[in-house]
């Protein structure tokens, strides 16, 4: 128990080192009364760098105090109008969890959905449904407010070893966790850019359990449009990073030596750094004068 707390600790305090670049105007879904989870703000998440989840405030997660209670219970937040899942947040007990096999979730469509296949994904599928709250923590299955498109990788590699520290924490203790998730969606975005996940164990004030982390709803090798899921294999062109000047006006980008880049105005204009995809997903074109 104590060995699997440390590595997190160390995996924790090295993310938290690496992540250093920010993703732009994030937003919550629609949020409803009983324990909202705190704003973080744009800046406050760093842009995927490598590695699955990265620790957010000091790992440190954001409960008050009248949510710290022993007693087991669960909330899933309503779809907002397009349909994307809000925060869901559980006290998790062993009273909660699942005494039965899952069944199939197969039903549920959450928002962005796309039944894409790529043969270097591990299963084939781009796409899992991502419950927030995993099904062996509340045994809520196919419930479509616990349900995201999240990619093979956010579900394997990004939320799974989270949910198991939890569910293994609360088996052998018999303790109370408190458990957080908000997916986070960009403006208009079907699909969410990640979750932020935080847990805090009850009844020893976090000594077994405390963490806060974002993990992100990307898929190596894989281009992902998060306006509405749909996908395409990553190449050398596709995934270079790059820095370009944007126009929030006009809507166009430019390469930073552009001539009508002294032309923006101060209020429209941005350095952003990333992939050239991501911008036209965002809705920018390229400037016809310097055809970045
Ligand atoms: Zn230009």
């Amino acid at each position: 128990m104590k060995k699997r707390f440390l590595a997190f600790g160390l995996a924790a305090v090295f993310l938290f080192l690496t992540g250093c670049n920010w993703l732009s105007d994030l937003q919550f879904g629609v949020q409803t009364p009983l324990a909202a989870p705190p704003v973080y703000t744009a800046e406050e998440l760093p842009a995927y760098a490598g590695n699955p989840f990265v620790a957010l405030y000091e790992n440190q997660p954001r409960f008050e105090e009248e949510e710290k209670t022993d007693r087991s219970y669960e909330y899933y937040s309503p779809l907002d109008a397009l349909g994307r899942c809000g925060y869901a947040f559980a006290c998790v007990g062993q009273d909660l969890m699942p005494t039965e096999k899952r069944g199939s979730i197969g039903q549920v469509k959450p928002s962005g959905w796309q039944t894409t296949k790529y043969d270097h994904v591990d299963g084939k599928y781009l796409y899992n449904r991502c419950h927030l709250i995993g099904y062996q923590l509340s045994g809520e299955n196919a419930n479509e407010r616990n349900l995201i498109t999240g990619t093979r990788y956010l579900n394997v590699q990004g939320m799974l070893p989270f949910e198991n520290m939890v569910a293994d924490y609360v088996k052998e203790t018999g303790n109370h966790v408190l458990y957080r998730v908000t997916p986070i969606f960009r403006e208009e975005d079907l699909v969410a850019q990640g979750v932020i996940m935080e847990a805090w164990s009850v009844e020893d004030e976090g000594d077994g359990v405390c963490f806060c982390v974002f993990c992100y709803n990307v898929q190596p090798g894989v281009v992902i449009d998060y306006a509405t899921g749909e996908s395409r294999p990553e190449t050398a062109e596709n995934s270079t990073v790059a820095t370009y000047v944007l126009n929030a006006g006009s809507r166009k980008f430019h390469a930073p030596d552009c001539e009508s880049v002294t032309e923006i105005s101060e209020k429209n204009r941005r350095t952003y750094q990333g992939t050239r995809e991501a911008l036209i997903a965002q809705g920018y074109s390229p400037c016809s004068r310097c055809n970045p």
